[in-house]
């Protein structure tokens, strides 16, 4: 099909105007990553666009979602159980090529797969997620991740399954230590789910254990929630440090499974989990689309890259602002992206984006709370902007039943969710 372009799409993609006179197919939207924001671009492009001529370029055959992994380790949830495929992508019209991309020509608007193929474009998404930092914590490379586990990356799994053998092995009456950035970094409220449901199975199976959080900020996302969870689900298991009370971890000696903070005090522990600072994954970062943040800053009401246009980035890898590195924010973000991107590709002005969070945290198998908001772009700030009032937490007190509903209120979170992205009907 060819679709009619008014001259406005060619002033807003001038080198990419060749392509769009195409005699065959719609214009040509190109996705690179496919988990929460570049799969659910690609499906929605399909959906709702469907003169456009999606292709996905994901380097993994299955996905696997942080959300839900602090229940696998756990232990109430396996690796299956968060696995997606992508048969629901392709049978809604998405090209999917499972290879890994390289941005080698935004200019020229094409993508080189390192399979050698050149993929041209006449828009693209882009949803790589994050890179760890491994020159952040001294002696944190990639050798010592296999000791100390971050397992903030889902990838293909191993670093989750590795963690989750760790803490099975480990002796009752051990210490778990985590390490946890500072902001921003993916999902704020992820390290205290993990704290709580690492909790959840100690107090299960090695009561006489403790878990050791080192945290390098003072304050944390659904703090007097969480906290009144741990006193109330896990009494004395608990202890988390603040950066002001040396909290801070600046080494790490995986021999001898140590933890160093700023002012010199060495924690020795059984198991670590260390959540090192994070940044835009390599592809944007090594196409030179990240400042001086490590992420990527984009216009907010198209969310098309600062550095170079044609290229919306969503997700992880941009530089969101108030906004939290969520996957529910992804999804939303990848949809905004393809209205915006569909309206240039026409020539009309892209639609006013409004983007949507709510963060379910479990902190037992039936106990969790959750933090809502909602955010547009704004124009003053060049940024984007809470809605005032949009959003707000769970209520604090004892309700036990407020927090059995919102467990299962997540998990109807997570069932929609994976269907709205990945699923087909
Ligand atoms: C423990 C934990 C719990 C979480 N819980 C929640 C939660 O409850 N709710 C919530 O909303 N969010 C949660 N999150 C956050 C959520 O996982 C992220 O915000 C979300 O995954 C971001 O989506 P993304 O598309 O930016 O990146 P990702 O989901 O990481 O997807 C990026 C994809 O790009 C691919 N890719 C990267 N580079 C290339 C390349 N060069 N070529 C091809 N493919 C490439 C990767 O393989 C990957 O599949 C959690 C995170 C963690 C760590």
């Amino acid at each position: 099909m060819t679709i009619p372009l008014p001259r406005r799409a060619f002033l807003g993609a001038t080198l990419a105007a060749p392509a769009l006179s195409r005699a065959q197919g719609g214009a040509r939207l190109l996705v690179v990553g496919g988990g929460f924001g570049g799969a659910t671009a690609a499906s929605y492009a399909r959906r709702e666009y469907p003169w456009l001529d999606v292709t996905l370029v994901e380097q993994r055959t299955r996905y696997i979602t942080c959300p839900y992994s602090n229940r696998v380790l756990a232990g109430d949830l396996g690796l299956a159980d968060i696995t997606h495929g992508y048969e629901g992508l392709r049978a809604r019209g998405v090209r999917a090529i499972h290879d890994r991309a390289i941005l080698h020509d935004p200019v020229a608007r094409s993508v080189r797969l390192r399979g050698g193929e050149i993929l041209s474009y006449d828009r693209l998404i882009l949803s790589p997620g994050i890179a760890l930092r491994h020159d952040a914590i001294e002696g944190y490379d990639e050798a010592a991740e296999e000791r100390m586990p971050h397992a903030w990356i889902a990838a293909d799994g191993a670093q989750i399954a590795l963690l989750r053998r760790q803490l099975e092995a480990m002796p009752d009456g051990g210490v778990v230590g985590l390490v946890i950035p500072a902001n921003p970094y993916r999902c704020p409220p992820g390290p205290y789910e993990r704290i709580s449901l690492i909790a959840s199975y100690l107090s299960r199976h090695k009561p006489r254990s403790k878990i050791l959080a080192l945290d390098a900020k003072d304050a944390f996302s659904k703090q007097a929630l969480f906290q009144d969870a741990w006193r109330a689900l896990y009494p004395g298991m608990i202890e988390w440090v603040s950066a002001t009370d040396d909290g801070r971890v600046v080494r790490v000696d995986p021999g001898a499974m140590v933890l160093e903070t700023e002012f010199g005090t060495r924690h020795r522990v059984d198991v670590a989990n260390v959540i090192p600072p994070q940044s835009a994954a390599s592809v944007a970062a090594d196409a030179g689309l990240a400042d001086r943040t490590g992420w990527v800053p984009v216009n907010p009401q198209t969310l098309e890259s600062r550095i170079a246009p044609g290229i919306h980035v969503v997700g992880d890898a941009m530089f969101p602002g108030p906004m939290p590195k969520s996957g529910f924010l992804a999804n939303s973000e990848g949809k905004a992206a393809v209205a915006a991107a569909a309206a240039l590709l026409r020539g009309e002005a892209p639609p006013e984006p409004i983007f949507v969070n709510t963060c379910y945290s479990h902190v037992g198998p039936d106990y969790a709370i959750s933090v809502a908001n909602v955010f547009r772009a704004d124009a003053g700030s060049g940024s984007f902007k809470e809605v005032p009032g949009s959003g707000g937490t769970s209520p604090r007190g004892d309700l036990p039943e407020q927090r059995r509903l919102e467990a299962r209120h997540a998990d109807g979170w997570y069932a929609s969710m994976a269907r709205d992205i990945f699923g087909w009907q």
